[in-house]
């Protein structure tokens, strides 16, 4: 049966502050599916859920900010971003500008430590209780499972999964990325 396509993730950029080997873009076979188009010509209002991703989205402010701007506030809008550059302030710029779900993905051997920086800037931020954190650790980590697992049940607010290697695609989903990423483009 088919899956029924409910989901867009849109890579805003391929641009990344990581580089990690087993990165899904790097595998030739995943990144042939990305279909390029422009901005304007995104139909956000058909997909009940919008996953803004990249590479790291965070890198280019003013161009995610354009994106979000096209979004209606009534779409589930997850940003998939490494956690490297979140501060308070990128919290309450998301939650300014729609975003209610925010998927962390913990590419550090110290995820406890990691975790634990990006709660602090969270909890200091106006989007504290107003946006979702999903923090993504690699199985192999499960180790760690305990301790932040129960760290993380403070709140309905936080929560943890575990991701495997090359589980890259989703059958509920459509992948484009965008045509160039000079924001002056997609007047
Ligand atoms: S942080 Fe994410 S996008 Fe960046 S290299 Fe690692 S897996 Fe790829």
């Amino acid at each position: 049966m088919k899956t029924e396509i409910d989901t867009l993730r849109l890579l805003i950029t391929l641009e990344c502050n990581l580089h990690c080997k087993y990165c899904c873009n790097n595998i030739p076979e995943i990144k042939e599916k990305f279909k390029p188009i422009h901005l304007n010509d995104v139909n956000f209002r058909i997909y009940e859920n919008i996953c803004i991703s990249g590479g790291e989205p965070l890198l280019n402010i003013p161009l995610l900010k354009k994106v979000l701007g096209k979004i209606s506030y009534n779409r589930n809008v997850i940003l998939y971003t490494n956690g490297k550059l979140l501060t308070r302030y990128i919290f309450e710029m998301l939650e300014g500008h729609g975003v209610n779900n925010i998927s962390i993905g913990l590419h550090t051997t110290s995820p406890i430590n990691f975790v634990e920086h990006i709660l602090s800037e969270y909890k200091e931020s106006r989007a504290d209780g107003r946006i979702r954190l999903r923090f993504n650790l690699n199985e192999e980590y499960k180790k760690y499972n305990g301790y932040l697992e129960k760290k993380l049940s403070d709140s309905h607010y936080y929560s943890l999964k575990y991701w495997k290697m090359n589980d890259c695609e989703r059958d509920n989903e459509d992948i484009f990325i965008l045509k160039g990423t000079n924001i002056e483009d997609d007047e």
